[in-house]
């Protein structure tokens, strides 16, 4: 049986199916994501880019030199990040269909975690990028 993970945006112009495995499904509490996202972090699953089929107007604006977030002009909803010169794409489980399909395995970037925010999950937690 292969996985699949359909999801888009709120107002449903933009769409996505990834089709098997996510390469890692992380919980990123880098400033970037905050911003990004208009959130206290960004939960994703990183596929890879081949993996991911988008339709519909998005748009994509640069949070970083690398580092392109992927948009619906329409109604707004942050739909994907992306790392091109990685060949990555992670969609944000928020825009799930099914935002059960996430299976979290770790806590990045918890230096820049939000004071308030209290975990007990669990999971691995690392203060800046996983490591390698
Ligand atoms: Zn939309
Ligand atoms: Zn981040």
């Amino acid at each position: 049986m292969s996985m699949q993970y359909e999801g888009g945006c709120m107002c449903g112009a933009v769409r996505y199916v990834a089709v098997g495995a996510p390469v890692n499904e992380r919980i990123c509490h880098c400033h970037s994501c905050q911003k990004a996202i208009g959130a206290a972090f960004n939960a994703r699953l990183m596929f890879r880019a081949e993996a991911v089929s988008l339709s519909g107007p998005f748009k994509t604006a640069n949070s970083s030199p690398n580092v392109q977030r992927g948009f619906c002009p329409e109604c707004g909803t942050t739909v994907f990040s992306g790392r091109e010169s990685a060949g990555v794409l992670a969609v944000t489980s928020g825009s799930l269909d099914d935002p059960e399909q996430f299976r979290p395995t770790m806590h990045i970037w918890i230096s820049s975690r939000q004071p308030w925010l209290k975990l007990d999950d669990g999971l691995p937690r690392f203060s800046e990028a996983a490591p390698a």
